[in-house]
């Protein structure tokens, strides 16, 4: 599914370089549940904007289910990030003022869906994060668990097949946290690709697989034991 071959990222500013990834290769099959790990500034965003196609690496190869996304110009890849990808942050990016029915239609206008089907599919994968009763609520009426579960519901109302978390837990409470784990337990279970960003050793432990990074470098790539579940 995700195929990165030595592919190097730096960020320049003004005549400054600086090196966000210094040689990563990595292949993520389909269906596996992997957690990026390492410390704050070690290139993990980085690498999952690479993984997401929302920017392209400085030297290096990425190809995703088999495509060469070098070779994609910005329509062909918005078209891959709108089709294969589901993302969410830790900041929810909820669109202010604006029910939670409306922020999950969003990607499905993007992708052109007719306004009945748009509404059907984000009322049901509302339903899937627990908001059934929430729909109408804008993102300042619900919690930070309830904002990050919406924003759930937007990253697979496209029922994308790679759901890419970058600190998704991170600025919620642990019960709010743990439900969010749930559900990305379940989005694995259903066999979608998860590559899911913390620093959090607990929260890595609910993944199949945990990758560590350091200085933009991969230092450490081991099968884990899910927390909860039989391997
Ligand atoms: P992490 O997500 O692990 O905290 P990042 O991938 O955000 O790390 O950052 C890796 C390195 O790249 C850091 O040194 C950071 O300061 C730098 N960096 C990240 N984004 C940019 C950017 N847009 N411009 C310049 N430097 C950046
Ligand atoms: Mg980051």
């Amino acid at each position: 599914m995700i195929d990165l071959r030595d592919v190097h990222k730096t960020y320049r500013l003004g005549d400054i370089s600086v090196p966000a990834l210094r040689g990563v290769s990595l292949r993520i099959e389909r269906g596996e549940y992997v957690a990026l790990m390492g410390h704050s500034g070690s290139g993990k965003s980085t690498l999952m904007n690479i993984v997401g196609c929302l920017d392209a690496p400085t030297s290096g190869v990425y190809m995703l289910r088999g495509l060469d996304v070098r070779k994609l110009d910005e329509d062909a890849l918005s078209d891959v990030r709108n089709r294969f990808i589901g993302f969410v942050f830790q900041s929810f990016n909820l669109i202010p003022r604006t029910r939670a029915l409306a922020n999950v239609e969003l990607p499905l206008s993007y992708a052109g869906v007719p306004r009945a089907l748009r509404r059907d599919r984000a009322l049901r994968a509302l339903a899937a994060v627990g908001l059934a009763d929430r729909v109408n609520h804008e993102p300042s009426e619900l919690s930070g668990g309830q904002q990050q579960r919406v924003a759930i519901a937007r990253a697979l109302v496209t029922d994308p097949a790679l759901i890419l978390g970058d600190e998704p837990t991170g600025n919620l409470d642990t019960s709010s946290g743990e439900e969010v784990l749930r559900i990305f337990a379940r989005l694995s279970e259903q066999g979608r690709t998860i590559v899911l960003i913390t620093h959090e050793e607990d929260v890595a432990a609910h993944a199949q697989r945990v990758i560590r990074i350091r200085d933009g470098v991969i230092v450490a790539d081991e099968l884990t034991e899910p927390a909860g579940r039989l391997a």
